[in-house]
């Protein structure tokens, strides 16, 4: 699927630039709909919340608390971002200027200020946010070396399978009968989001979940 980047310029894994974090939390404001949650966040945002005390027990949970839903195509394929409150719309995991989540926090948020941007020949992308240009001074960061630290194997792997299927389920949900559209967007997100067991590990259950996910609807459009 195209969509529109703004504010970014595309740079190559050699690209250096100057950045350092100032704890200001201004990349955590004025953030409505722009924080994306998929798959793997909710899972690892799940985990955590779970492990750190709160009274939630899975993803569905997590998403209905925390995040909401954005249609991107009219066939009912959606995305998640987080909520936001107050009125900068803040994050809603911004608490006294610090991220109550950071261990877990969304790969959006731990790229920043790269983005990552999947290619068709299998590869990553690699774009560097031109917004809140006060971050953009002390120390050199390579964009190789930050996303070695921040974007690691599994996130590239899911990654690359999400962008790569995205376009077959679209097609598919566009080929279902409109009064069967309901239940195929409940499978969508059912696979895609909730039907986890958050003691195993992520990818082989997200792989796995996404075939049976492209099983279920070919058959419900033929
Ligand atoms: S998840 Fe954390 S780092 Fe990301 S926008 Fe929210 S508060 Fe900021």
């Amino acid at each position: 699927m195209e969509y529109e980047i703004t504010n970014a310029v595309r740079v190559t894994p050699s690209t250096r630039i100057r950045f350092k974090c100032t704890g200001c939390a201004e990349c955590c404001r004025h953030v409505k709909q722009t924080v994306p949650v998929d798959s793997r966040d909710a899972f690892q945002i799940t985990k955590y919340l779970i492990e750190s005390g709160e009274e939630i027990s899975c993803t569905d949970q997590f998403l209905v608390q925390y995040a909401e839903p954005a249609m991107i195509n009219e066939c009912g394929y959606f995305v998640y971002f987080l909520k936001t409150v107050g009125p900068d719309d803040d994050c809603i995991f911004l608490k006294d200027n610090r991220c109550a989540i950071h261990v877990a926090k969304p790969r959006a948020c731990r790229v920043y200020p790269f983005m990552v941007e999947p290619t068709a020949s299998g590869e990553h992308g690699y774009l560097y946010s031109l917004e809140r240009t006060h971050h953009y001074r002390g120390p050199v960061v390579e964009t190789r070396s930050w996303m070695k630290k921040h974007f690691p194997k599994e996130d590239r792997v899911f990654l690359q399978a999400d962008y790569s299927r995205a376009p077959l389920i679209v097609s598919l949900l566009k080929r279902i009968p409109e009064e069967r559209r309901t239940t195929a967007v409940i499978h969508f997100h059912r696979f895609l989001y909730s039907d986890y067991d958050l003691g195993k590990p992520f990818l082989e259950q997200y792989l796995r979940n996404q075939e049976k996910l492209l099983e279920v609807l070919s058959k419900m459009a033929d």
